[in-house]
């Protein structure tokens, strides 16, 4: 053992860390996500060709800021949140990514987050690096005005690093159009400016883009539909579990059975439910909004929440997140093809065992890209102050996502590997090959 390590060793058993427990971001972490988007990164960095002697810059992110964030709750006392922006790469433009606020976030889940997401944006080829944010609190503890407070510390303490041209924030896991309102207008107060453009997301009143809410369930669908007519699985008819039933699983779980797909089973943090013949999606949809869950839902019979990995389906959209499917459950689950409507929802062990036993994973890093994909138009109708129609928007992100898709499923075809890997290979060197143009600076 070094001197260094015992000194340590001695010095952490002297303090108490039930009455301290240590900052998240110090908790050892190998296993998190982003130790998953390491090893995703390995796999990649024998197909990139000469563009390799770049790849050690996708495993270290560029920028990151840890902010204390602190606000006056209700009942007068001031409660502290640990909040951070992870700016992965910005080799291809400013960084973007959404915000999360959740009781589980950390450090190492952000930077897997920041990094998915310069790998998505480069894989439909929007001009953006990749950034995340978040802040490790349960917001549904939180009255509406401590969340407001809470939203606008935030924003002005990493506002030293985020703007139109810098890093662009939108919404995430329980971040919405409202709190991108807060974050544009604390952003504009403190500029002294109307910057619409710092964040996507917003409200349509308030230069947000028709579609955006349903852009990531749509494009879900899209790739859905694409990579069904490759294998030659009929979607009219078919079977589909959905974990999560938010802005993402409800919105593809809507458009599935709208396509004549039978959602069976769904499940959220407040239940499991199962229905042989299909559960009525528009009911369950309003059910969510009034009860903020699926659990009680009535038309449904309720099932233990593990044996969700068991229905019977053709389909599987994880869509809450991640490492919900891993070397526990992989060898369990009965679709032919699982749709990444989370990030991260799949770890590497799982992929293996998933591979091996043949059934498709399209990866979140190009399945759930619909929503990046309607920030930027978003972004782009800010700038320019004029916007589109929805036909139009829904138009343009349905031959974009198929355009990626089509690329991505050639070069799985072509080189024998997994659709993640595909995807990787695609964005890896487009982010590596601007790299490369850039040069080191100085
Ligand atoms: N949070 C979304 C994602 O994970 C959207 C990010 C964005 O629109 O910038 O892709």
């Amino acid at each position: 053992m070094s001197k260094a390590t015992s000194t340590a060793q001695a010095a952490a058993a002297a303090v108490d860390h039930s009455a301290h427990p240590l900052p998240s971001y110090l908790e050892a972490d190998n296993l998190g996500p982003w130790g998953n988007y390491l090893q995703q990164v390995d796999r990649v960095i024998p197909h990139l060709g000469s563009l390799a002697r770049w790849a050690e810059t996708l495993k270290r992110p560029k920028r990151i800021l840890i902010v204390d964030v602190p606000i006056h709750m209700d009942d007068g006392t001031v409660a502290h949140f640990e909040g951070y922006r992870v700016q992965h790469n910005v080799s291809r433009g400013p960084g973007k990514g959404g915000v999360r606020f959740h009781q589980d976030v950390t450090l190492s889940e952000v930077m897997a987050l920041s990094a998915w997401m310069s790998v998505k944006n480069a894989a439909v080829n929007v001009p953006y690096g990749g950034a995340k944010g978040g802040i490790r609190v349960d917001p549904k503890k939180l009255s509406r005005g401590e969340l407001e407070r809470m939203t606008r510390r935030y924003t002005s303490e990493i506002g030293i690093i985020i703007g139109p041209n810098k890093d662009i924030p939108a919404p995430d896991v329980n971040t919405n159009d409202q709190i991108m309102a807060w974050m544009m207008d604390t952003y504009s107060m403190n500029t002294g400016s109307t910057s619409t453009g710092v964040v996507t997301g917003k409200p349509v009143d308030l230069g947000g883009s028709l579609g955006r809410r349903e852009a990531t369930g749509r494009g879900v669908f899209t790739v859905g539909v694409e990579a069904a007519n490759h294998i030659g699985l009929e979607i009219s008819g078919s079977r589909i579990a959905v974990q999560g039933f938010g802005n993402v699983g409800g919105v593809a779980g809507k458009l599935f059975a709208e396509a004549g797909a039978r959602i069976v089973a769904v499940q959220d943090h407040g239940g499991t439910i199962y229905r042989e013949a299909g559960l009525d999606v528009p009911s369950l949809l309003k059910h969510v909004e009034e009860n903020g869950s699926v659990g009680g839902f009535p038309e449904s019979e309720v099932i233990a929440s593990d044996s969700f990995w068991d229905v019977e389906c053709d389909i599987l959209i994880p869509a809450a997140l991640e490492q919900q499917i891993n070397a526990s459950n992989a060898g369990r689950i009965k679709a032919r093809m699982i749709i990444e409507g989370a990030n991260g929802p799949t770890t590497p062990a799982a992929d293996d065992i998933l591979q091996e036993r043949n059934i498709l994973v399209l990866p979140d890093v190009i399945a759930n890209a619909g929503g990046v994909t309607v920030s930027y138009f978003e972004w782009v109708q800010d700038f320019s102050s004029f916007f589109w129609d929805e036909d139009e928007i829904n138009a343009r992100l349905v031959k974009i996502m198929k355009h990626a898709f089509a690329a991505v499923w050639a070069v799985s075809q072509d080189q024998k590997v997994s659709l993640r890997t595909a995807t990787f290979i695609v964005a890896c060197k487009r982010i590596l090959h601007t790299r490369e143009l850039r040069g080191l600076y100085p």
